[in-house]
């Protein structure tokens, strides 16, 4: 029986998807709750949107289970992300658990960081290594718009409790949206320069409720534009093994800005990512809702069970050709809350 379940409302598939064969898998996204604190506009249609029940989140342990299984396959790098990772009862649990898995050479984490100055002690502790923190203004009331009702002070206090807590290497993610935060680019990448933080600009994608603000897709030679003071004419090259962003020299010879181009670019070729939703459900691919489920095999403690729906799952991963169909929509019904972005 096939394990390949749609989870949300089935996303058009392409005639043929070719099996992804130019790459290995070696790192896994885990949305460990679909919930948020924030609506960010173009990831929420509202505050009200359901959610699901917090009884078929997995647990620290099957978390566990899960990336050892993974790890046997050859997975090496786990990004925990959400929803928002940070209002899990148990986060710290997760890190600690999948931390101690051996071959995990990485442990990251995007958040909105608004929970970041009471957790970032204890998520030192238990072995997290890096920290992400999305941030699309720094003026608090845009921040309050864009974010449907967050607060700025939380979201900079965070990074500061993030610095303290000696998280170094730490990134920064704003979405540029054209006629929203677009004049604040430059002033957010200075910001992040100042707290020894690598900015990085993302453009819109038009994945799930993204699509639907795709007008506001700021595309990378408009954020290059708007940093023509701070960045040369350098091509942007990418860091080794860790995911699809490139980053551009500043003039200043000391610091660096990312670039995740999304909209106007796939990074199928060289994609060795794989999601893993809040309910167990490994996913091939942000543009799609197609998923194998791997709930039995946890249950099971199973790990070769494990690896076997992994490649089953990679063995779906589809190429370029679903990425360019988001354009026409394809991705419209992906939740980006489930595949943890
Ligand atoms: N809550 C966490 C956070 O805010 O970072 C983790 C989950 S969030 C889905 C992960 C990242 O995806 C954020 O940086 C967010 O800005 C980005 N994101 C969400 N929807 C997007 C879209 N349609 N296009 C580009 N980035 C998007």
């Amino acid at each position: 029986m096939s394990r390949f379940l749609p989870v949300l409302a089935p996303a058009p598939r392409p005639m043929a998807a070719p099996v992804n064969e130019r790459v290995a898998p070696r790192a896994v996204r885990i949305s460990i709750t679909d919930r948020c604190d924030l609506a960010c506009v173009y990831c929420r249609p509202n505050r009200k949107d359901g959610y699901l029940p917090a009884a078929q989140r997995l647990t620290a342990e099957r978390w566990e289970t899960l990336v050892r299984g993974l790890a046997q396959r050859g997975i090496r790098r786990v990004r925990i992300t959400g929803g928002e990772p940070l209002v899990h009862p148990h986060v710290v649990d997760i890190v600690r658990a999948i931390a101690r898995v051996p071959g995990i050479d990485d442990v990251a984490l995007t958040t909105n960081g608004t929970r970041l100055t009471a957790l970032a002690p204890a998520l030192r502790d238990a072995g997290l290594r890096r920290v992400n923190v999305s941030i699309d203004s720094l003026d608090p009331s845009r921040f309050f718009r864009l974010t449907r009702g967050g607060r700025l002070s939380d979201v900079l206090d965070g990074v500061d409790a993030a610095r303290r807590a000696g998280f170094r290497d730490l990134k920064t993610n704003t979405v540029a949206l054209a006629g929203e935060n677009e004049h604040e680019l430059e002033t957010i990448v200075r910001w992040a320069w100042s707290l020894d933080a690598t900015p990085r600009l993302l453009e819109l994608m038009s994945v799930g409720h993204g699509a639907r603000l795709s007008s506001c897709t700021m595309p990378y030679p408009a954020m290059r534009a708007r940093l023509a003071a701070l960045l040369g004419d350098d091509d942007p090259a990418p860091e080794p093994d860790r995911g699809p962003a490139r980053y551009v020299r500043a003039r200043d010879g000391v610091h660096r800005v990312g670039f995740i181009t999304g909209a106007s670019e796939s990074f199928c070729a060289g994609c060795d990512r794989l999601r893993v939703s809040s309910d167990g459900r490994l996913r091939p691919c942000l543009a799609t809702n197609d998923a194998v489920d791997v709930t039995r095999e946890l249950r099971l403690g199973d790990l070769a069970g494990i690896g076997a729906r992994l490649d089953e799952a990679w063995a779906e991963k589809p190429d370029g050709e679903l990425w360019r169909g988001c354009r026409e929509d394809a991705a419209r019904d992906v939740d980006m809350r489930s595949t943890g972005g």
